[in-house]
């Protein structure tokens, strides 16, 4: 049976609220219970661990385990891991991803279990801009990646226990703190991550904008019925 981890500790500056951003409200709720909702419905998970700022644990929504995150975004899904006995695959989802579906984490943890060699199934979204990599300077052009094989990655991740924990054991705090997704840490220890198709509907809310794209999505799900 699965384990799902919801990173929601993040402070959410960048939103300018005084409350953490998996709490602000949207649609109606915290934006947390828009995730949790979605992964009670998701067979196969048997527990739902909660990473939040140490001082808002109350506001973890019933039935799941609330844990203190961390300082960084992976040291908190660490201390989400460690808060869990048991459970494999480990499903991690960023609360501040209210739109995914939950046919997307039963994708993610099918592939994963229909594919032995692989250590990590990530939800991704092909990118439909042009890329370019800019110089040290951050200005001049050194050169344009090949759109056709580039994704713009999301969550859920959905890892298999053993990959996330021995990565978790291994990396230092400097390397947690320079991950901004857990599967770059099994990248690094030369594990085999793939990607399941996503829709760019699944948005990360960072900023204000944000949070008025992912009103006016959630009303339509609502109103669909979805
Ligand atoms: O900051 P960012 O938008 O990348 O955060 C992504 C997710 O990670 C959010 O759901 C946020 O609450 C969570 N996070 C966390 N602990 C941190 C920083 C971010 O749980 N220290």
């Amino acid at each position: 049976m699965a384990v799902a981890l919801i990173v929601a500790a993040g402070r959410g500056e960048r939103l300018g609220s005084d409350r953490p951003k998996a709490l602000i409200t949207l649609g109606g709720k915290p934006m947390l219970e828009w995730s949790v909702a979605t992964l009670r419905s998701v067979a196969g998970i048997e527990q739902i661990v909660v990473a939040l700022p140490a001082d808002a644990l109350q506001a973890a929504p019933a039935g799941t385990v609330a844990v203190a995150g961390g300082a960084v975004r992976s040291g908190s899904v660490r201390a989400a891991l460690l808060a869990c006995g048991g459970g494999d695959p480990v499903v991690v989802h960023d609360a501040a991803r209210p739109l995914a579906p939950a046919a997307l984490f039963a994708d993610a943890i099918g592939l994963l279990e229909s594919s032995p060699r692989v250590d990590a199934v990530i939800a991704a979204a092909p990118v439909s801009d042009t890329i370019k990599q800019v110089g040290e300077d951050r200005r001049t052009v050194e050169r344009t990646l090949e759109r056709a094989r580039l994704w713009a990655v999301q969550t859920p991740q959905v890892f298999r226990r053993a990959a996330l924990e021995r990565v978790f054991r291994d990396a230092s705090d400097e390397l947690l703190a320079e991950a901004t997704d857990d599967a770059w840490l099994v990248e690094q220890a030369g594990g085999t991550v793939q990607v399941v198709e996503s829709s760019a509907r699944n948005i990360k809310v960072t900023t204000p904008t944000d949070l008025k794209l992912a009103e006016l999505l959630l009303a339509e799900l609502v109103e669909g019925g979805g």
